[in-house]
């Protein structure tokens, strides 16, 4: 049987192999709560979902008897439903428009609540994923910090799957550029390699839980 926590731990050793002190968010999308309960009981902190009604369904109860617990939304978020996802979310990992920077600005200020977030950056240029582009970044970053006032911590990617090292390159020195501290990169598949670039915080589903189904 697979063993979440085993997984985990052993994860955690690669990490501080390799001189990081890199979060892992645990990916837990697609997975019921009687498989996320052993991490939880473990002790562990970070959880990701990609879809907002799931994880309220999921989380909204368990997170009131666990307030050490940090739910990250690593998934595309659609305006009309920022108003679910505060206060449930501590993180959010898909800002990716002003449109959506404006809906947030809004809602933080009515919950009194402020996620941290970062903003998703379409590091390929590639058609069929979001984010936004590298030439629109600088700007696109000063405006949400002048207009709406976002707790911004750094930049996100789901790169294109060849070549990654060279996108995690660009990444981290765009974080740079930024002086931004945090950088959401690396799966299951791709953790450690990320970590070669000073990632922050790395997101693994599958090498946790198993594969999804
Ligand atoms: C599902 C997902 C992950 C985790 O993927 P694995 O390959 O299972 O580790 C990470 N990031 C995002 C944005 C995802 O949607």
């Amino acid at each position: 049987m697979h063993n979440s926590v085993q997984s985990l731990i052993s994860i955690q050793k690669e990490i501080s192999n390799n001189n990081s002190n890199a979060n892992i968010i645990a990916v837990s999308k697609t997975f019921p709560i009687d498989k996320i309960t052993p991490l939880i009981k473990h002790g562990h902190v970070h959880f990701g979902e990609n879809k907002v009604q799931e994880a309220v369904q999921k989380w909204s109860e368990v997170k009131k008897t666990n307030n050490n617990i940090k739910l990250h939304l690593i998934g595309k978020l659609q305006t009309n439903k920022v108003k679910f996802v505060l206060p449930l979310f501590d993180y959010i990992h898909s800002l990716d428009s002003i449109k959506l920077a404006e809906k947030i600005s809004i809602e933080q200020k009515k919950k009194e609540f402020k996620p941290k977030i970062f903003i998703q950056v379409n590091i390929g240029n590639e058609n069929q994923k979001n984010g936004v582009s590298i030439n629109e970044l600088e700007s696109f970053y000063k405006e949400c910090k002048k207009n709406y006032n976002l707790d911004i911590i750094g930049l996100m990617c789901i790169p294109p799957i060849d070549n990654t090292s060279k996108f995690f390159s660009k990444m981290l020195e765009l974080n740079n550029l930024l002086n931004l501290s945090d950088l959401s990169m690396g799966m299951s598949s791709d953790y450690l390699e990320a970590l070669n670039f000073k990632a922050t915080f790395v997101r693994i589903g599958s090498l946790i839980f198993g594969e999804r189904i």
